[in-house]
């Protein structure tokens, strides 16, 4: 199982990484199925956006009712790393809903990588840029 994702979509997540740095960036992941189409930035609303991250829940609303309307579906969420490594870091594993949503972490260093947020853990998923 692999993640098919553009270009565009790799460099939106990087961009949105940098302008939220020294911050967490936070966002939806939306496609159908491991396509991800589009991505939707949120509001990081942790108190300790440096290190931390929560999505907007008012974002997560949203989006679901767009899905519900015949938008594109929630596949999944990204976040930053400004300084951690390309990983869910121990929070991230501890906080994870185990509900088999797709996972981005982008690292300040430029990396993204791609999870899923199996029962079991993170598993993690190899992308291929597919630009039609
Ligand atoms: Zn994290």
């Amino acid at each position: 199982m692999q993640v098919l994702v553009t270009s565009d979509l790799i460099d939106q997540l990087l961009r949105e990484t940098t302008q939220a740095h020294p911050q967490e960036c936070c966002g939806i992941l939306l496609g159908e199925g491991t396509r991800i189409a589009a991505i939707s930035p949120a509001r990081n609303v942790h108190p300790a956006p440096q290190t931390h991250f929560e999505i907007d829940p008012q974002a997560l609303v949203d989006a679901h009712r767009a899905t519900r309307a015949g938008g594109p579906h929630v596949v999944g969420y990204y976040h930053s790393h400004p300084h951690g490594p390309a990983e869910p870091s121990a929070t991230d594993r501890a906080e994870a809903a185990h509900d088999g949503a797709i996972w981005a972490i982008v690292t300040g260093a430029g990396d993204v990588t791609f999870w899923r947020d199996d029962e079991s853990g993170f598993v993690a998923l190899p992308y291929s840029r597919d630009d039609g």
